[in-house]
């Protein structure tokens, strides 16, 4: 099972294929590989000690951060994910980047943005729509209408107490308009704003994030069907 893996120069945590959504253009469902692990689907969740002792065994010197991210939502193992961050800096010395789709403070039911503030550098955060309706309807969060001001709320609190906050999208599945509102919400929050860019001939009908989202995009489709590719996974 992939625990740590590498995409580009930067390695990546995969803590959890745990998730409140089921996004419309979930990389999840599409396939399997990332970077340069063959299979992201967790036979169990790793330890943050596990996490820490793979890390060990990688050449990190070109990889200016971590990134918890992975096939699935980071915060929905919020105790571990502190913890194996906060090891990710004072053993390894190096900086901590969450990847996330905004909903922790659902996920956990209260605030865990302080507690995030405290180990991690930077956190990129799937804003997705441009209002409620519209982000139900691309994330299918589990957590209905509701959700949307949740991650409005969770950006706001992220802005205040961690220095580099970015708020995403995927382009190409909302409208044009849309995507511009996206824009000026990241403006008047003060943020960096990023559109992920996804191959739509690929992910005909699937979905990212950020945390699992650009460059899961660039892979390839899969023909087999969900339960052949897991099953595979575990060969
Ligand atoms: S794209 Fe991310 S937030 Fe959406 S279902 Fe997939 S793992 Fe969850």
């Amino acid at each position: 099972m992939t625990i740590v893996y590498r995409y580009g120069k930067t390695y990546y945590v995969n803590l959890t294929n745990r998730c409140p959504c089921k996004c419309i253009f979930c990389v999840r469902n599409r396939t399997d590989a990332l970077g340069d692990a063959e299979c992201l689907w967790l036979d169990r969740e790793p330890t943050p000690e596990e996490v820490i002792s793979e890390l060990e065994t990688k050449d990190l010197s070109e990889s200016g951060e971590i990134v918890f991210c992975g096939y699935g939502e980071p915060t929905e193992r919020l105790d571990d994910l502190i913890a194996a961050a906060k090891m990710v800096k004072e053993k390894l010395g190096k900086k901590v980047r969450l990847d996330t789709n905004g909903l922790g403070n659902l996920i956990n039911g209260r605030d865990i943005v302080p507690d995030l503030a405290g180990c991690v550098d930077r956190i990129s955060i799937s804003l997705n729509a441009s209002d409620p309706a519209e982000y139900l309807e691309i994330t299918r969060s589990r957590f209905g209408i509701g959700s949307y001001q949740a991650v409005l709320d969770f950006i706001a609190e992220c802005r205040e107490l961690i220095q580099g906050v970015t708020v995403s999208i995927v382009g190409g599945y909302i409208p044009e308009e849309s995507e511009r509102k996206c824009a000026e919400i990241a403006g008047r929050f003060g943020v960096a704003f990023r559109v992920r860019r996804a191959d739509r001939s690929v992910m005909a009908d699937g979905h990212p994030s950020d945390g699992c989202s650009e460059p899961m995009l660039r892979q390839g489709l899969f023909a087999r069907s969900r339960e052949q590719r897991r099953a595979s996974c575990r060969d």
